[in-house]
C-alpha cells in the first residue's frame, strides 16, 4: 500500500476521535441538564407533598375547632330542653338539636376523612423525600462525572490535534483534498473504509468486486466507492 493511504487510515482514526469528542462537548451539557430536572423533579415532588401536608394539618385544625363548637351549641340546646314550657318551644328546640346533630356527625365525618387523609400524606412525603435522596444518591455522580469530562474536552482535543498536527503532513495534498471534501459531505465524519476478506464497502457494505479488491489490495491509487463514495482501502490487519 502506498504510504499515504497509510496515514490517511491513521488521520482517519484521529478525526474520529476529535469528532466523538466535539460531539460529546455538545450532548454532556444537555445530558448533565437532564439529570438536574430528574434531581429537581423529585425534589418538586417531595416538597409539593410536604406542602399538601401542611394544608392538611390546617384543614383538621379547624375541622376540629368546629366539631368543638357544634358540641357547644348542642350541650347548650340539649340544656334548654330542661327549662321549657311548651310543647310548641319543645318541638323547635328538638327540631334544632336534630340539625345540629347532623351537622356534628358531617364535621366528624369530615375530620375523621381529613385525618386519614394525613396518614396517606405522611406515607407519600416519607416516600418522595426517599425518591429524592435516591435520586440525588443515583444522579449526582453521574453529573460530576460529566461535568468532569466536559471541564477536559477541550484539553483532549488539543492532545489530539497535536498528534494530528504530526500525520497529516505525511499525507500528500491531492490525497488531502480527497479526504477533505469526502470527509465533510459525510455526516458521520468517516470518509475512509477498511475493505477486509468480506471483500465489501466498510461503510455501506456494497459487495466489492474481485478485481476492484486487487486494486485496492495494491493501494497504488485512490478508489472510491461506487455506492457511497468513501475512500476504499484495504485493510492490512485483516491478513492476506
Ligand atoms: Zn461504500
Amino acid at each position: 500500500m502506498i504510504q499515504d493511504l497509510e496515514y490517511l487510515v491513521k488521520l482517519q482514526e484521529i478525526d474520529l476521535k476529535v469528532r466523538e469528542q466535539e460531539l460529546a462537548k455538545e450532548q454532556y451539557p444537555k445530558a448533565v441538564a437532564d439529570l438536574e430536572k430528574r434531581i429537581d423533579g423529585a425534589r418538586e415532588t417531595s416538597v409539593a407533598t410536604s406542602e399538601r401536608l401542611a394544608r392538611l394539618a390546617s384543614e383538621v385544625t379547624t375541622a376540629d375547632e368546629q366539631v368543638a363548637k357544634l358540641r357547644e351549641s348542642l350541650a347548650k340546646s340539649q340544656e334548654r330542653l330542661n327549662s321549657i314550657q311548651t310543647n310548641k318551644e319543645y318541638d323547635a328546640v328538638h327540631k334544632e338539636i336534630e340539625a345540629q346533630k347532623a351537622l356534628l356527625t358531617s364535621a366528624e365525618g369530615r375530620k375523621t376523612t381529613l385525618e386519614s387523609d394525613i396518614e396517606k400524606g405522611k406515607a407519600a412525603l416519607e416516600e418522595a423525600e426517599k425518591a429524592y435522596e435516591n435520586a440525588k444518591a443515583e444522579l449526582q455522580p453521574q453529573i460530576d462525572d460529566l461535568q468532569a469530562k466536559i471541564g477536559k474536552i477541550d484539553s483532549v482535543i488539543a492532545e489530539i490535534m497535536a498528534e494530528r498536527a504530526k500525520i497529516s503532513p505525511m499525507v500528500s495534498h491531492p490525497t488531502m483534498r480527497t479526504y477533505d471534501s469526502i470527509r465533510k459531505k459525510k455526516k458521520s465524519g468517516r470518509a475512509v473504509s477498511m475493505v477486509n476478506q468480506e471483500k465489501t464497502c466498510g461503510v455501506c457494505f456494497m459487495i466489492l468486486q474481485p478485481q476492484l479488491c486487487s486494486e485496492i489490495r495494491r493501494g497504488t491509487k485512490i478508489i472510491l466507492c461506487e455506492s457511497c463514495g468513501s475512500m476504499l482501502i484495504w485493510d492490512e490487519t485483516a491478513g492476506s
